[in-house]
């Protein structure tokens, strides 16, 4: 790892660097020692009158990416029972892998998943690895990710595509960590370059910017997508196998033990409505709140809120679209009194029909748009009801 080193034999104890660090990593123990806080942000190097601190940088060999080729996918299910994630992320690696000519692969592990890996290969997946064994009937941490290291180190892929969910948060950093590779979490758009680096595009700096991460020196290289960003891959011929592996009796034994497994209560999930009404910081009292739960009703659809409405107190978290709440892709949403802050529709620009209604003509969020209603919601709302009921034309 790269980090800053201290001559002592130039280090003539001025004391300049101690103050000057903003992490408090460099002490004075009678020779100066650099300490875990260290960010390597560099500043005391800039402070030392006699050059007695540098950055030792880490001299890494130029990974050889011949070696590696195709996507994988890792396959998210609950007892056989396919998260639709991974079919989005089957889509998306079939499109990146379309540009350099690669295959695209998923790596299964369950007990009794046959039928199910099986299944995937309608959507044109060229090799399905297998590990069907009753040690991977719960997803356990520590044995699935010493699958997941064995099929990495048979497939050499040069990319691994994890669903963001509450399994691919825990897994994908452990086994990316093994191989000692870079890990880029809730990408929202990924490209591919003609050498096979992945363009992970996520937001960063609390969304008000796109970071385009690349991983240019380790492969494989790993990202996490949260569901409902990509569009899922669509069936086709199949042409691909499926290999069953397995793994040796230590690598599956788990030391976690499951005691009990209890049902989790069912919860309000926008993120599965095909249709959304929005009411955002435009709504200001109950009487708002009701005209767009009254809309929500009229279209067989679910109120969604902004953030600064679940701060005010109105709705729960779990009504919350956006980059801190859920990521929605519904047929139709229609945002109401929403300006259209990044935060905001980073969380639903993938959705098919986007109606928006905010009095400010110059309000953001119509340039997210298919269709623009400027004016007053408490006047639209009632219209656009008394439409659906058939009263006006
Ligand atoms: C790290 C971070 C994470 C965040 N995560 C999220 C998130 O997940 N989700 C989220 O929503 N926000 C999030 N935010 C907040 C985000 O930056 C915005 O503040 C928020 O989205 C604004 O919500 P809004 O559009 O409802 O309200 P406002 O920005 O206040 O906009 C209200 C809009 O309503 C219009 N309006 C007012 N009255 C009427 C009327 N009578 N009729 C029609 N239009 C009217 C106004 O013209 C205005 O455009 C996050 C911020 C940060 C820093």
């Amino acid at each position: 790892m790269s980090g800053i080193v201290i001559d002592h034999d130039k280090c003539i104890m001025c004391g300049l660097c101690v103050p000057s660090c903003p992490f408090n990593a460099l002490e004075d123990q009678g020779k100066i020692i650099v300490n875990e806080n260290c960010k390597v942000c560099k500043i005391c190097i800039g402070v030392c009158p006699t050059g007695a601190i540098s950055l030792q940088e880490e001299i890494k060999e130029a990974v050889d990416k011949s070696i590696y080729s195709g996507i994988l996918v890792f396959v998210e299910h609950f007892d056989g029972e396919i998260h639709p994630v991974t079919i989005e992320l089957i889509g998306k690696a079939q499109q990146l892998a379309k540009t350099i000519n690669e295959k695209v692969n998923c790596l299964m592990i369950g007990s009794d998943i046959q039928e199910s890996a099986d299944s995937l290969l309608d959507y044109g997946v060229s090799e399905v690895i297998v590990y069907d064994d009753p040690a991977f009937k719960y997803f356990k941490v520590d044995n699935y990710a010493n699958a997941f290291e064995e099929a990495i180190k048979y497939l050499n892929p040069s990319s691994v595509l994890v669903g963001a969910t509450t399994t691919g948060r825990s897994l994908a950093p452990r086994v990316a960590t093994r191989f000692r590779t870079g890990l880029t979490a809730d990408c929202t758009v990924l490209e591919m370059r003609d050498n096979s680096d992945l363009v992970q595009i996520r937001p960063a700096f609390g969304g008000n910017i796109m970071a385009q991460i690349l991983t240019t020196n380790s492969r494989p290289q790993f990202a996490t997508v949260r569901p409902k960003v990509m569009d899922a891959a669509l069936k086709q011929s199949r042409f691909g196998t499926l290999t069953h592996k397995t793994l040796d009796p230590i690598r599956r034994a788990s030391k976690i033990k499951i005691n009990e497994i209890f049902e989790k209560a069912s919860e309000l999930d926008i993120s599965s409505a095909e249709v959304l009404v929005v009411a955002g910081n435009g709504i200001k009292d109950e009487a708002g709140f009701a005209l767009c739960e009254d809309l929500a009703k009229a279209l067989n659809g679910t109120l969604a809120v902004t953030r600064p409405v679940v701060e005010r107190g109105y709705y729960s978290y779990l009504h919350q679209i956006g980059l801190s709440g859920r990521t929605v892709k519904p047929k139709l949403i229609i945002n109401c009194g929403i300006s259209g802050a990044i935060q905001y529709t980073a969380g639903m620009n993938q959705s098919e029909m986007i109606v928006s209604i905010n009095s400010d003509e110059n309000a953001e969020i119509f340039k997210h748009s298919d269709i623009k209603l400027v004016g007053d919601v408490y006047e639209i709302i009632p219209e656009l009801l008394a439409q659906i009921k058939g009263g006006h034309n």
